[in-house]
């Protein structure tokens, strides 16, 4: 699967986020339909039926709907992540081109944050998108402070009748950039508060699943037994490379990494080469540095890839400013 940035502007500014600062400004590239066709080109040759459409916030893009219609069209199964924020006319035209699709053909995964950090006019509007897309929808969570809540999301998931599913984004450190995020001495203490709600989360029938970066070890044996038992068995600890595409052709390998080891998307041939490239990449920067424990590097679940070590971005961040002394891969 591919990501790809429709544009790099943004109705929010999480704190998670490294690009708060530039989010809205208008000299912020957007995908052309050249670009897109040519993307929807490779991934077809490369075998490739998914396609995820990201920002920034997708939605701001003005042919949000044609390009999400077109890729329908040519037979890709399109996943997008929103806000649900969006202006009512943007709401309408989706809603007249897009609500009749059914998953098969079109997903979203609506991005939450708390309420106390959210205006009155954005909850509204994400409101009104879970009214008319809650059929389609996934609830997501990123966790990036210690005293986080799940209790809003089940009551979404409730008044919307969304599937019972949250996908849960652990905020990884951006190198070089300030944003939010738990440290990595403070990652048991947040497993500890999370499998404060695994009684909740089993009343409700709602499995909490996990984006990349998640370390194992966090969770007691007896945490981990519930949380395998909330996801059916299935439950990552991995580290991608997930293949981001910004409108502007450059790829990278996650947005943590956005600003390393960047290339065109025309120096590769298909998207196993790119995925072959970033993972080259991974596998030589975690053989240099393992995970964001020392126990990783003899750790069973690293040698036997259940668990990666946590997000490498933690690793590069505490390395960000020392002298250039392992290989170069880790500085640039
Ligand atoms: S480095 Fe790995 S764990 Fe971290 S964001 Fe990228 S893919 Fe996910
Ligand atoms: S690989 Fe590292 S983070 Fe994962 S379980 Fe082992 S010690 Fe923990």
């Amino acid at each position: 699967m591919a990501n790809v940035l429709l544009t790099e502007k943004c109705v929010r500014s999480c704190p998670y986020c490294f690009a708060k600062e530039h989010m809205d400004s208008s000299a912020l590239p957007q995908l052309s339909w050249d670009n897109l066709m040519y993307i929807a080109d490779f991934l077809e040759i490369s075998g490739e039926r998914k396609i995820s459409l990201l920002g920034g916030e997708p939605t701001l893009h003005p042919q949000f709907v044609d390009f999400t219609t077109y890729l329908i069209e040519r037979n890709f199964h399109v996943h997008v992540f929103t806000s649900g924020i969006m202006s009512n006319e943007r709401l309408l035209e989706s809603q007249k081109y897009l609500a009749h699709f059914t998953t098969e053909k079109l997903s979203f995964t609506c991005n939450l944050n708390h309420p106390d950090i959210s205006t009155q006019s954005e909850s509204e509007k994400i409101n009104k998108f879970l009214f008319a897309f809650g059929h389609l929808t996934t609830l997501g969570f990123n966790i990036y402070q210690a005293n986080f809540d799940f209790e809003f999301l089940i009551q979404v998931i409730n008044k919307f009748n969304l599937e019972r599913h949250i996908r849960i984004g652990l905020a990884h450190p951006i190198p070089g950039e300030v944003n939010k995020y738990i440290p990595v001495e403070g990652l048991k203490k947040m497993a500890k508060r999370f499998a404060g709600y695994f009684d909740l989360f089993e009343r409700f029938n709602i499995s909490p699943g996990f984006d990349c970066g998640m370390p194992m070890c966090i969770f007691t044996e007896k945490e981990l037994g519930r949380l395998f038992k909330l996801n059916k068995g299935i439950l990552k600890f991995g580290c991608g490379p997930a293949i981001d595409i910004g409108p502007d052709m450059m790829v990278w390998s996650c947005f943590p990494l956005s600003n390393m080891h960047k290339r065109s998307l025309y120096e590769f041939n298909s998207l196993q080469e790119v995925n072959r490239f970033y993972k080259d990449l991974h596998a030589k920067i975690r053989n240099e540095i393992g995970g964001i424990y020392s126990d990783c590097d003899a750790c069973k679940y690293r040698l036997n890839e259940v668990c990666m070590g946590g997000c490498i971005a933690h690793i590069l961040n505490r390395l960000y400013n020392e002298a250039p002394v392992r290989i170069k891969e880790i500085y640039s």
